[in-house]
């Protein structure tokens, strides 16, 4: 008889339920099905392929792209008692030959490889060799043209595949979900009517918050201060950005490393792993930095700048609270970011492109970055902002958990300027985007604004006092606030809603939630604590602190990353249940068998050690 999954998720991830998405690709697989999932980062992937492992005869060949990440997630199975291993061309010669061996004997549940692999004829032998129940390919979109890390080598899978004598099941991860992406996996990973299973892509743990500080780098420091002891992200446009940052953290006596293309790949390296090993609280680095890491307790990032799409925004922020605690994404924008962003695009080498990848056209790229500014100049709730951009529908009332939603900056009477722009966009026609609007508001461009005859109209020049950004950001709010319509073509044309002409004719008074550039009040929010953690709920984050650095002391021995011997999460589940026995200790989620075993004793004569001295 099978062990039910819920029991293995138990014994050994120590987790008490499945998460949305689980159930139905795990239950796929078993049925023999082949499989995809398309979930956001953060919403366990894995467990989906490891879980049907352990009740497979066989083993499970993964699919994974990136060498760096195969130690840690091999790391990860071990530590909570799975036999795996990975294949990839960081072995030596004696190591390959001995998971060569091991695997002939069957001892592996998983064993993780690279695609170039595939193109191995000595590791296809071994494939035929040993029984496969399932081939799994993580990060799926590499197949695609379409993604954004197209992999030549993911186009041989298929094929490498159809070479089984007898067809294992194949299943597919990506959290990229896009039609066009989604279709290829399906085509070209030749998946048999997979079942498929798409899940949001809310992250709820993560809090969202856009400032526009005067000073972005006082800003910093103060977020850092308060965030001190921390694992945090800072992410800066440019490498030299990065190098000043840097500089000015040392100044002020913050401990940080740097990451960008332009160090030595020994640096590079060096600073990634005192990040990960949480021998660095701190990263600043460009955005080379972060494909591969898994480090899943990165308490927050924040963005020095404002990145070039929702897209890549969304992907780098979410590099936080991976273990889903809570965690915070900070983006600091300010006027140049525009035009930072802008050169960026203008002076980038399309012929750069991977080979045979699909050339994006600039007026995309700009189109994406003007939906970034949005983002950034919005009043209203950030989450639904990102949801909506990805296609899905979030609720009506705002997330409760974000700078917008949390916000005190309260809705202003905006009426004689609001009108202004209305009658505005009213007086040139509905056909015009905001950059235009906003030269004429300011009675600029005169050459083109006569051209027109908008230089007649009574709103020419009508908000002269107002910097061009301003006007942008007031057409924004507007739109959030549901004043004007912004269409989601290339030109981004701006329209009266209805909500807006009514306003108009009838000289109502418009009230807006228009918060941007007055620091003051975005700062206030800031200082609003994110929901405390289950720790600091239980009274003390000593505790804490110091079941943290037991870990550390354990990671280092074994020479691995404190977080994949307990989550935060995990450590923060033992501060507030604070067991006592074997039983209690298994109660702590991210607690399995093989952790208990491993670490139940000392961890729980630190707990008691702390408990008796608190009496
Ligand atoms: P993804 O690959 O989708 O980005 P992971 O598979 O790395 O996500 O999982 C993210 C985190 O969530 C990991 O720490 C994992 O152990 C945890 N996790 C996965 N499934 C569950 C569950 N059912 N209950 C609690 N935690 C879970
Ligand atoms: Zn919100």
């Amino acid at each position: 008889m099978l062990t039910h999954p819920l029991k293995l998720l138990r014994q050994y991830f120590g987790y008490s339920q499945f998460r949305d998405g689980q159930p139905e690709l795990i239950s796929a697989i078993i049925s023999g099905r082949d499989a995809l999932g398309i979930m956001p980062t953060g919403a366990g992937k894995s467990l989906c392929f490891q879980i049907p492992a352990l009740m497979a005869r066989g083993v499970v060949i993964v699919i994974s792209p990136l060498i760096s990440l195969m130690k840690d997630q091999v790391e990860s199975l071990r530590q909570a008692g799975l036999p795996a291993a990975f294949i990839n061309s960081t072995l030596t010669v004696n190591e390959y030959r001995s998971i060569e061996s091991e695997a002939l004997k069957g001892t592996y549940k998983l064993i993780y490889v690279a695609p170039e692999r595939l193109e191995n004829p000595s590791f296809l032998k071994i494939l035929n060799e040993i029984r496969v129940s399932m081939v799994t390919i993580d990060e799926a979109h590499c197949v695609s043209q379409w993604g954004h890390d197209f992999r030549p080598s993911y186009l041989k899978i298929a094929e490498m595949i159809s070479m089984f004598k007898k067809k294992p099941v194949v299943s597919a991860f990506t959290a990229t979900a896009t039609p066009l992406v989604k279709e290829d996996i399906v085509k070209l990973l030749k998946l048999d009517d997979p079942v498929t299973v798409v899940t949001g892509f809310d992250r709820k743990n993560l809090y969202f918050e856009v400032d526009r500080p005067a000073d972005k780098c006082e800003f910093m420091l103060d977020y850092l201060r308060k965030n001190s002891g921390k694992s945090g992200i800072i992410y800066c446009i440019t490498r030299k950005l990065v190098e000043s940052v840097h500089e000015k953290l040392k100044n002020a006596g913050i401990e940080s490393v740097r990451y960008h293309a332009g160090l030595p790949m020994k640096e590079r390296k060096a600073a990634q792993e005192k990040f990960i090993y949480d021998q660095a609280g701190v990263i600043v680095a460009t955005n080379a930095f972060g494909m591969g890491i898994d480090k899943s307790n990165v308490r927050f990032v924040l963005h020095y700048n404002m990145p070039k799409n929702i897209e890549s925004y969304y992907q780098e922020a979410g590099r936080a609270g991976r273990d889903g605690e809570k965690s915070e994404c900070v983006l600091l924008f300010s006027g140049s970011d525009i035009i930072m962003n802008k050169f960026l695009i203008e002076n980038s080498d399309r012929d750069k492109d991977a080979a045979g990848a699909p050339r994006t056209d600039k007026t995309n790229e700009l189109r994406k970055l003007s939906q970034m500014i949005e983002y950034c100049s919005t009043g209203s709730c950030l989450r639904s902002y990102v949801l909506k951009y990805f296609g899905e529908k979030p609720g009506e009332c705002g997330c409760g958990n974000c700078g917008n939603c949390i916000s005190t900056g309260s809705l202003a009477d905006m009426t004689v300027q609001a009108a202004k722009v209305l009658s505005c966009v009213k007086h040139m026609g509905e056909r015009f985007g905001s950059s235009f609007t906003a030269e004429v508001l300011r009675g600029e461009n005169f050459e083109r604004a006569s051209e027109y005859g908008f230089d007649a109209i009574p709103s020419y020049g009508a908000l002269k006092e107002f910097s061009a950004p301003a006007i942008k950001d007031l057409i924004s709010s507007m739109a959030a606030s549901g004043y004007l319509t912004i269409d989601e073509s290339v030109y981004r044309t701006i329209s009266l809603s209805e909500k807006g002409a009514a306003a108009l004719e009838n000289e109502e008074t418009i009230m807006i939630k228009h918060n941007k550039g007055k620091p003051e009040k975005k700062r206030a929010a800031a200082k609003q604590p994110a929901k405390p953690t289950s720790a600091e709920n239980a009274g003390d984050m000593r505790l804490f602190d110091i079941l943290k650095a037991l870990r550390r002391e354990l990671a280092d021995k074994q020479r691995v990353p404190p977080y994949l011997i307990f989550s935060d999460a995990a450590l923060n589940g033992m501060c507030s249940l604070l067991p006592s026995t074997a039983e209690e200790f298994l109660e702590v989620s991210g607690v399995g068998q093989n952790k208990l075993r491993r670490y139940g004793k000392i961890f729980m004569a630190e707990i008691e050690k702390f408990v008796k001295s608190k009496k």
